[in-house]
């Protein structure tokens, strides 16, 4: 008898034919007749609950069925009265496959505190918060695969290793193979990264743009989509060391075919996420409903659809960061009337707090903030007339703020070289990237999607961490 998943069996209403079920028990309970456990294999929210005739079984056997043991189970699919399912699984034959001492396990069958399950992230994917979380996960990433091939996209990987820094933040991750220990020092002690063994200082990507760029000004439209890490020094909600990232980059695109298809693409993947993952997310909200004690289940799971609706349901706004500046300084976004981080004027980076500020109170849309000071981006984005700004654009969303990052880049070689120079960018080492404004460059952009930002967004999760499998972030290192 071949295994049947628990998804399969909760989809039909069939009954009285014979099925395999393997899982993890999540509870047992009854009395001295009948057993209940509710089985758990990882491919639903929704346990299937076993029915077992006690007299029917050995009591040694009952015995080791524990919350958190595996088992299978053959049985007959029978049609339910409680659980709120149409069927249930009356077992015949049960076999303990792996034991489970209850007094070990860490996981009981209370809910557990996101903060406590971070201490135990190997055994995470045991609870319905991480299975949920995992699912998800699965179908935005295919969701984001199937938007880019329907338009014809190709996906390029880009290196991991790579001896380029596209933000110039100075967050990257050295790589060496050389032993600690023995690293080159300068003569103040310092570590020299540059006597290397590739000849070059390394680093682990902080974003796969420069090299997405080469393959767009050659294909047309390309993607990348791969891990990216980020020597963060501050310890935030919303900032991982790895995390994963979708930088589409096009050749042919101005800044406004960029927004619209950022736009695009945000709405589909939102969308996506309703019509497939309800069950998930209707757990998910309701979990959070827990920290939130007066608020009913459901209350929390209609605030949740009704804010991926906004997202579909609202063309996003529009207009340059000088503009928001403007409100932000005009404005008073709370009863003391002040922003944490102040808005000086003209030049200031925005923190959440003041990109959400414009999405939720002000203007209750997502919004794109365009044209900011050149001063606070990267090199390559394309500088407008004014001298001061580029053709940056952000997406800004409730609940997280910045969601992309992009910008059209600039083709021209004089200009980009012009502003390298200004920035103490080696214009040397970066040869092969000046190589495409020297020959048939044209007009192209892109943006970057910090995929954890959109777990966020799309399941209501508070916390970073608890969207990716296996965070990593200072105090997360032991796998
Ligand atoms: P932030 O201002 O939030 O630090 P950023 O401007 O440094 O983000 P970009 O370089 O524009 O980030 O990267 C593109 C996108 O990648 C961001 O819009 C965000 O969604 C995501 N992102 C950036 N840094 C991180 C991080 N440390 N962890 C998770 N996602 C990130
Ligand atoms: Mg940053
Ligand atoms: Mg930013
Ligand atoms: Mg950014």
């Amino acid at each position: 008898l071949r295994r049947t998943k628990i998804t399969d069996l909760l989809k039909s209403t069939e009954t009285g034919h014979t099925v395999n079920v393997k899982g993890w028990v999540r509870t047992k309970r009854g009395n001295k007749q009948v057993n209940f456990i509710a089985l758990n294999d990882g491919t639903c929210i929704h346990n299937l609950q076993i029915v077992v005739d006690v007299p029917n079984f050995d009591e040694a056997l009952l015995k080791r069925i524990t919350t958190g043991a595996a088992i299978s189970i053959n049985g007959e699919v029978c049609e339910s009265t409680g659980s709120g399912q149409a069927v249930e699984v009356l077992a015949k034959e049960i076999v303990v496959m792996g034991e489970c001492d209850p007094d070990k396990y860490p996981l009981q069958p209370k809910k557990h505190s996101l903060e406590f399950l971070r201490e135990i992230a190997h055994l995470r994917f045991r609870t319905n918060t991480f299975g949920a979380i995992a699912r998800v996960r699965h179908a935005m990433i295919f969701a984001v695969h199937e938007f880019y091939t329907k338009k014809g996209f190709l996906n390029i990987h880009t290196p991991i290793i790579t001896a380029s820094d596209a933000e110039g933040a100075g967050e990257m991750f050295k790589v060496t193979t050389l032993d600690y220990e023995n690293l080159p020092r300068t003569e103040e002690g310092q570590i020299n990264y540059k006597e290397d063994f590739f000849g070059k200082a390394t680093n682990l990507t902080v974003s796969g743009q420069l090299e997405g760029e080469l393959a767009a000004l050659a294909l047309g439209e390309v993607y990348t989509f791969g891990p990216t890490f980020r020597a963060e020094n501050s310890n935030t909600s919303r900032h991982l060391a790895e995390f994963w990232m979708i930088e589409p980059e096009m050749a042919f695109y101005d800044l406004d075919d960029n927004m619209d298809l950022a736009e695009e693409f945000l709405k589909y993947l939102i969308k996506y996420a309703l019509d497939n993952c309800m069950d998930d997310l209707k757990f998910l909200s309701s979990r959070l409903q827990e920290e939130e004690k007066n608020k009913k289940a459901d209350e929390r799971t209609m605030e949740l659809i009704e804010k991926l609706q906004f997202v579909l349901s609202n063309d996003f706004i529009r207009l340059p960061y000088s503009d928001a500046i403007d409100i932000l300084k005009n404005s008073k976004p709370n009863k003391k009337g002040k922003f944490k981080y102040p808005i000086d004027g003209f030049g200031s980076d925005l923190q959440s707090e003041h990109e959400r500020y414009l999405v939720e109170k002000h203007f209750k849309k997502p919004v794109i903030l365009t044209d900011y000071p050149k001063d606070i981006k990267a090199f390559y984005m394309k500088q407008n007339d004014d001298g001061r700004t580029v053709r940056a654009m952000d997406v800004l969303f409730p609940q997280i703020g910045e969601i992309i990052g992009g910008s059209q880049r600039e083709e021209d070689l004089d200009k980009l070289t012009a502003r390298m120079k200004e920035m103490d960018i080696p214009a040397e080492e970066m040869w092969w990237y000046l190589d495409t404004r020297r020959f048939g460059s044209v007009v192209h952009s892109g943006f970057g999607l910090g995929f954890e930002r959109l777990m966020l967004f799309v399941t209501g999760m508070g916390n970073i961490r608890d969207v990716i499998p296996f965070p990593r972030t200072p105090k997360t290192a032991e796998f």
